[in-house]
């Protein structure tokens, strides 16, 4: 086995290059992760909230790629990690992640041997859930790390706050089951202005009583999402789960930028064509976008077959040459045009659709603005097919 090596990267890496055929790797559209913003994202969250944080990389790590985001924040030092799926876990665990896992989701009896197996940490929400872990762990000869799911206020997955005393005393004496932690999730914590989330860390902190009533040691007690982190530090509590707020993106149009956390993503692409399209010819299916005068018209290699949304139509902007141009006419599976007026742009000029471009930016929040959609749908949307690039970052041979 080879000693890993660190390095500094001189240039974009794309790990699994050796995978993708060269055509794929050519395409001119591309989504850069800086992998040394995420870092610096993780450190100043961690500084502010002053507790240890799971970072939640679920959904292909918020469509910034799951196992090259998963690997650099373990490098940067990350505690633990947080998943959806039990599927996202064993994939965190093939690709070498040593790190604790949560899997957040709701569990099926008969996957419990899976996280098991893989050393994922189980969601248990249910005196029923637990029976189904002990008795698998049992059958294994193995414990299981678990975490309390108490409902408090999301009516999602979770026993209600108001009736958690028999699955926490049944916890506290599992002898196959290891109390890792307890944990709630709030529903309004991206309004700074919402009273939801007070009333929530309520219910959670009565929750939490029963271990001092039982005579039992707290487990690791946490509350706050991305929101949480950014408006509301009583929940921090002893550990926090920031998903979207680590890649730099605010998680509502009411939060507030109150820790300097910076995008990481940024979604580039290539003028393929130009044209002018004469005064009074539509643009695109459905002839819904007309010129008014002659202007120029240029195409762009990117549609909603990316995950680009549709709803951009004649309402989205990109970049070229640190301008701002409309997107005009309906934005098709593999392309849409953007109407230049009268600056200049050649075949092959960069086309910035998210971030950065001689001082001129354009956020993800904005793009989810103009589609009528949240940040984290833009986010997760980005599909497979357009290739990551990851840059910044200390990576691991
Ligand atoms: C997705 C998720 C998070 C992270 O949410 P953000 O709003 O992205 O910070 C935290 N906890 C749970 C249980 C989640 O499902």
């Amino acid at each position: 086995m080879v000693a890993p090596r660190f390095f500094r990267c001189a240039h974009a890496m794309q790990p699994s290059e050796s995978m993708m055929s060269p055509a794929a790797n050519d395409r001119p559209t591309r989504i850069v992760v800086d992998l040394g913003r995420l870092a610096s994202n993780l450190h100043l969250i961690r500084a502010r909230v002053g507790v240890p944080v799971m970072a939640i990389v679920k959904a292909n790590a918020y469509g910034h790629g799951l196992v090259p985001v998963a690997r650099h924040l373990q490098t940067v030092g990350v505690e633990r990690l947080g998943v959806a799926f039990v599927e996202e876990g064993i994939a965190l665990r093939r690709a070498g992640v040593t790190v604790p896992v949560l899997v957040l989701g709701g569990i099926f009896g008969p996957q419990v041997a899976q996280f098991i197996e893989h050393d994922l940490e189980i969601t248990v929400s249910s005196l029923d859930k637990l029976r189904q872990v002990e008795a698998t762990a049992q059958a294994m000869g193995r414990r299981a790390a678990i975490h309390l799911k108490i409902d408090t206020g999301m009516e999602r997955i979770g026993v209600h706050s108001y009736s958690c005393g028999p699955l926490i005393e049944a916890a506290c004496a599992s002898r196959w089951c290891v109390l890792k932690g307890i944990y709630s999730h709030l529903a309004c914590a991206d309004d700074p202005d919402s009273p939801m989330t007070a009333r929530q860390l309520e219910r959670f902190q009565e929750a939490c009583a029963h271990f001092e009533r039982l005579g039992a040691p707290m487990p690791t007690r946490h509350l706050a999402n991305s929101g949480g982190v950014l408006h509301f530090p009583d929940t921090w509590l002893d550990m926090v789960r920031p998903g979207i707020a680590l890649y730099g993106v605010l998680p509502g149009s009411a939060s507030k930028r109150s820790i300097a956390v910076e995008p990481v993503m940024s979604l580039v692409s290539k003028v393929v064509y130009f044209k002018v399209v004469k005064a009074g010819n539509p643009v695109s299916y459905g002839a819904t976008w007309t010129a008014e005068h002659d202007t120029r018209v240029v195409t762009v290699p990117i549609g909603y077959g990316d995950g680009y949304p549709r709803a951009l139509s004649s309402r989205g902007e990109v970049l070229i040459h640190g301008q701002r141009h409309p997107i005009v006419g309906r934005v098709c599976m593999d392309q849409f045009m953007i109407d230049i007026g009268r600056h200049s742009a050649w075949n092959e000029d960069e086309v910035v659709l998210i971030g950065e471009q001689r001082g001129e930016a354009i956020s993800v929040e904005t793009v989810a603005e103009q589609g009528g959609e949240s940040p984290y749908e833009v986010l997760v949307g980005l599909n497979e097919r357009i290739p990551r690039r990851y840059v910044g970052g200390l990576l691991r041979d």
